[in-house]
């Protein structure tokens, strides 16, 4: 059955659970009012074998799926979204694409070190001019004998300044918008690398945002995953997996919004009655708790498929896009039941209203979604009906 879960993943769901309530909700609040990246944290996570999940037991991962991830991903956001989009990202993304395009010998060498948690895998895709266009990718690479050499930026690279791994997207040949990227594997270590600009944003504070420098940055040619000039087919091909997790992040904070909602709402009383009694609160109740149900299966829908080899494209976009909108939905309103209170940082509303927003924005926009979902849409009623 799709939504049926295995011992297996039974047995994830309640250890990240348990791992989530005890470990992370400690600190949670702390680390996100205080912008900390908790290493802690990752170790934690690493020793439960949340950073190699995906990863076969050959290079010291635990071999599960992306439907256990997704599981996982979800319990970690009830608790610390900033926490989720750093196992988000190593996973589906970094983990993903060494696994799937590393050569024989990256493999071997990274993943032993990216499963047990040593290693802190990112992404590297966006730069200032090529946002939501990937084929607008300015970053160079330039051969020279056995190594590649890489000039430009990226920015908004979730935890870029702890990384062990950078998965980059360079550009090699200036005259082909589609073939002309190649994806690279970078040590932070490799001379001409650095960490640049630091952001400051409005939520996911214990996630770090940063911007990465390459100047000269001197590559061995033998770090290029899949072949030179398969960048694009890469970077949006991997996208699938990662807003399965970005979907699981939003779904973990619909779900936060609406416990906390129902529980402020049995405590609080106006005009001698408590406020779940009220039917305006109830309705609210009542759309939230449908929209995560909703939102869930459409997660649990993407993960199956992904995990059954499938191309799940369309899917994952849906999820994410409907995860996203209902997890600022909810946020919204469980801030609106909570009163004055929900807007002051005594209450976690207040952080999970800020974590929501960029659920819409990273790995590919809402609207970005849309395009996705509505050219798959299409082409069905294509074939289908032909005109
Ligand atoms: C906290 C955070 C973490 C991030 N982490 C990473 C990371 O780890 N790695 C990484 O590579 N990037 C990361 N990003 C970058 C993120 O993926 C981009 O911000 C996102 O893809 C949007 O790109 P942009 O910001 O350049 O917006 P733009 O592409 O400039 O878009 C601006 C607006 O225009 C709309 N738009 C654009 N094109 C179209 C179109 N064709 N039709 C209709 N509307 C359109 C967009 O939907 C959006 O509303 C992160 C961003 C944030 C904020």
């Amino acid at each position: 059955m799709l939504f049926q879960f295995s011992e297996e993943e039974r047995l994830i769901q309640k250890t990240v659970r348990d791992f989530a309530r005890r470990e992370l909700a400690a600190v949670a609040d702390i680390s996100n009012r205080d912008g900390v990246f908790r290493d802690d944290i990752i170790k934690g996570l690493s020793a439960l074998g949340l950073m190699g999940i995906t990863i076969p037991e050959e290079y010291g991962g635990v071999n599960f799926g992306t439907f256990s991830l997704a599981v996982a991903l979800e319990e970690i956001s009830r608790i610390c979204p900033s926490t989720a989009v750093a196992v988000s990202v190593h996973n589906s993304l970094a983990n993903h694409i060494v696994l799937k395009y590393g050569s024989e010998e990256l493999k071997a060498k990274y993943l032993p070190r990216m499963a047990s948690g040593e290693a802190i895998g990112v992404y590297a895709l966006t730069e200032p001019d090529a946002g939501s266009d990937v084929s607008a990718i300015r970053m160079s690479a330039v051969r020279k004998g056995h190594e590649y050499v890489l000039n430009g930026a990226k920015i908004f690279i979730s935890t870029g300044d702890k990384a062990g791994v950078v998965i980059v997207i360079a550009r090699t040949d200036p005259g082909s918008r589609t073939r002309g990227l190649t994806a690279f594997l970078v040590e932070p270590g490799f001379p001409g690398f650095s960490v640049g600009k630091v952001e400051h944003k409005m939520g996911l504070k214990a996630s770090t945002t940063v911007e990465l420098v390459f100047e000269d940055c001197r590559v061995p040619s033998a770090n290029v995953l899949g072949e030179e000039g398969m960048g694009m087919q890469i970077a949006l091909g991997s996208l699938d997996g990662g807003r399965i997790g970005i979907a699981s992040q939003a779904l973990g904070i619909a779900q936060t919004a609406l416990d906390e909602a129902v529980l402020f709402g049995r405590e609080r009383t106006q005009f001698g009655k408590r406020l779940v009694d009220f039917q305006m609160t109830q309705a609210k109740i009542a759309d939230m708790a449908t929209n995560v149900d909703a939102a869930r299966l459409l997660v649990y829908r993407a993960a199956r498929m992904r995990d059954a080899g499938e191309n799940c494209s369309k899917e994952a976009s849906m999820a994410k896009l409907f995860a996203s909108r209902i997890a600022n939905a909810a946020v919204y309103d469980s801030m609106q039941i909570h009163g004055g209170v929900g807007y002051t940082e005594e209450f976690r509303i207040e952080r999970f209203f800020r974590d929501a927003r960029v659920t819409e924005i990273y790995e590919g926009t809402s609207e970005i979604q849309r395009i996705v979902i509505a050219r798959k849409v299409l082409e069905e009623y294509e074939q289908m009906y032909p005109v």
